[in-house]
């Protein structure tokens, strides 16, 4: 099935549905804690550093949890080649540098053939006191019930555990979208 895509800031939810809409998946990640109709203030940012390689021959995807840190080497399905190496909460060069030698050393793979750096980058991962939420929710809008469906909080765990969560966030309202004809299905954001 098509799906149509459109990037649009919301200031919440409730204010933005269309009168048509049965279903709105709420994957705003750490904007989860502000956004207006979520307002969790369970999250909270983490910040974190990674190296992006291009190394095709890399499939596995291994893990290492250090007393304080963490290793591991993640390759991207349908990115023709590109790894995620990782990774600490420091944001420095060197860390590029120790990032690279600790997955070389959890990696047979790694260790074949230098991978080529694309980049290095921080970021804030967007955590969650008490795990990621996925869960189902029903709000009244304008005197008519429309479904929530909350995907955020995956924290440092996104690239691993999110197409789980998409496919249980799916499941929470199969109900609903089962009974929907294709030509009503249209993502809005
Ligand atoms: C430094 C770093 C290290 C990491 N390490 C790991 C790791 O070890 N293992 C692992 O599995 N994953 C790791 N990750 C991945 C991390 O878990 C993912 O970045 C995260 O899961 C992405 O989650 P998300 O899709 O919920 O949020 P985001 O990627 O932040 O997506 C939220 C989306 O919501 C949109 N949005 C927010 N507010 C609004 C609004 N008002 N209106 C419209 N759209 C809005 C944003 O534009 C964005 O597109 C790491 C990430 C970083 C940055």
């Amino acid at each position: 099935m098509p799906l149509n895509t459109s990037n649009t800031c919301i200031a919440g939810f409730e204010t933005n549905m269309a009168p048509f809409t049965k279903v709105v998946f709420n994957c705003t990640g750490l904007a989860s804690r502000t956004l207006a109709g979520v307002e969790d203030s369970k999250c909270y940012p983490t910040r974190g550093q990674v190296v992006l390689v291009k190394a095709p021959r890399i499939q596995t995807n291994m893990m290492r949890h250090g007393v304080d840190y963490e290793t591991y080497v993640i390759p991207r399905p349908g990115s023709k080649g590109n790894v995620i190496l990782g990774g600490d909460g420091a944001t420095y060069a060197s860390e590029v540098e120790s990032i690279l030698a600790r997955t070389s050393a959890l990696s047979p793979e790694m260790r074949e053939q230098e991978p080529e750096v694309l980049a290095a980058f921080a970021g804030l991962r967007p955590s969650r006191e008490g795990g990621a939420r996925v869960e189902r929710e029903e709000v009244v809008v304008s005197g008519q019930r429309r479904l929530l469906v909350h995907n955020y909080g995956a924290g440092g765990t996104g690239f691993q555990a999110g197409f789980g969560m998409a496919l249980d966030s799916v499941a929470l309202v199969e109900d609903v979208l089962c009974g929907l004809g294709s030509s009503t299905l249209q993502a809005r954001l």
